[in-house]
């Protein structure tokens, strides 16, 4: 008989969720509060994430794989070749292949490029550890560089 009693006055007080919050209904508004705000939250990101890879369709080399800041700075390099900048102003240098040339992207990353009459060709952005064995090798500098095929958009 007591027990009955002290279920439905329960009823009137706040419970114990699973949780551990405290709160009326069926489940905890605290808890479904915030699982609603990380799915907005999470559906923003999703968008950012879209739109930023979407930019990089517009690119005339492959992008992707880079840490942003990396793909930034590249796009601003290969902005500045498109408009005429010489490759010495941006500190480049031809490697032991004559029409390859080689832009510092920051300390760590490099641009490669190709020399096609008077212009000069952006190829690929690799990391100084990969370039390294690159740069070493005329063989495999003109197989990965001048023989790379541009992405067909
Ligand atoms: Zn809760």
């Amino acid at each position: 008989m007591g027990g009955e009693v002290m279920i439905r006055r329960s009823r009137k007080y706040r419970k114990r969720f699973a949780c551990g919050h405290r709160g009326y209904g069926r489940y905890c508004h605290r808890c479904a509060d915030r699982a609603a705000r990380r799915r907005a939250a999470w559906r923003v990101r999703q968008t950012q994430r879209r739109v930023w890879q979407e930019t990089f369709s517009d690119d005339p080399i492959e992008l992707r794989h880079l840490p942003p800041a990396i793909a930034e700075k590249t796009r601003q390099i290969v902005s500045a070749l498109e408009q005429g900048t010489g490759h010495w102003q941006l500190a480049g240098k031809r490697l032991s292949v004559r029409e390859v040339i080689s832009i510092p992207v920051t300390y760590r990353y490099r641009l490669l490029c190709r020399e096609e009459g008077d212009r000069v060709v952006p190829v690929k952005v690799m990391s100084h550890e990969d370039y390294n064995p690159l740069a070493n090798s005329s063989k495999r500098l003109r197989h990965s560089v001048l023989r790379y095929n541009r992405r067909v958009k």
